[in-house]
């Protein structure tokens, strides 16, 4: 065939390669936004070593985690958790971890060894930082005292009552999601949230703390 035939050929197929290029880019940034169980290295390793057979699903005593449904793209059938319905409790012998059997899910000896994420406050929406006592989360913390404690401050042009802010540590929280399970306030939109990317997490804090 003459080059001039084959042009639109080649062309369509160009595009045809940037849409799949840009539907793959696009179903990662969905599924790096999945809150993940313990042991899980890094989205796109993990993508790659999940074989979508749900052992760790049936191994988490909890039922905190659920095989990513249709709408997750290429994520479908790993397995996620919705921390408001079910948080991860963070289990001494971390059952879900030793269930698998490709190692998508890795190298967790102890809580400290977990990264799910990172609670962010929405200062706005926490009543505690409207001057009410509240701290539920901060007692609902396995690691109480640790990754979350208590910022005593007085109320401006108030010489009587205090806030009792709940603080987040970027370096200690883990993202189980406990804090955002028990969380009384539903907004519809939640007070506190796990958000995997701990850049990001760390950022939004900033600009939540900038509110108060
Ligand atoms: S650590 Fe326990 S509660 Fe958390 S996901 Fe694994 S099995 Fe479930
Ligand atoms: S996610 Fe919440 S409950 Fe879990 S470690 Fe962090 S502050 Fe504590
Ligand atoms: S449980 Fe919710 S409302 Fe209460 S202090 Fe924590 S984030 Fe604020």
């Amino acid at each position: 065939m003459e080059t001039q035939k084959l042009a639109p050929f080649l062309a369509g197929g160009v595009v045809a390669a940037q849409a799949a290029i840009f539907a793959v880019q696009h179903a990662m940034k969905r599924s790096h936004d999945l809150l993940r169980p313990p042991g899980v290295q890094d989205e796109q390793d993990f993508l790659a070593r999940c074989i979508r057979c749900g052992r760790c699903i049936e191994a988490c005593p909890y039922v905190c985690l659920k095989a990513a449904n249709d709408a997750s793209g290429m994520a479908v059938g790993t397995p996620v958790l919705n921390v408001r319905d079910q948080a991860c409790k963070l289990c001494e012998d971390f059952p879900c971890v030793n269930a698998c059997p490709t190692d998508a899910l890795r190298n967790v000896e102890s809580r400290a060894d977990v990264d799910m994420g990172l609670a962010v406050i929405d200062t706005e929406l926490c009543i505690a930082m409207k001057g009410m006592r509240c701290e539920v989360c901060y007692r609902v913390c396995p690691l109480i005292d640790t990754a979350i404690t208590i910022d005593y401050r007085p109320r401006e042009g108030d010489s009587i009552h205090a806030i009792f802010a709940p603080q987040v540590d970027a370096e200690k929280c883990v993202g189980c999601g406990l804090c955002v399970e028990r969380c009384v306030i539903d907004d519809p939109d939640l007070a506190i949230k796990i958000v995997r990317d701990r850049e990001k997490a760390i950022e939004e804090t900033h600009i939540q703390q900038a509110r108060v």
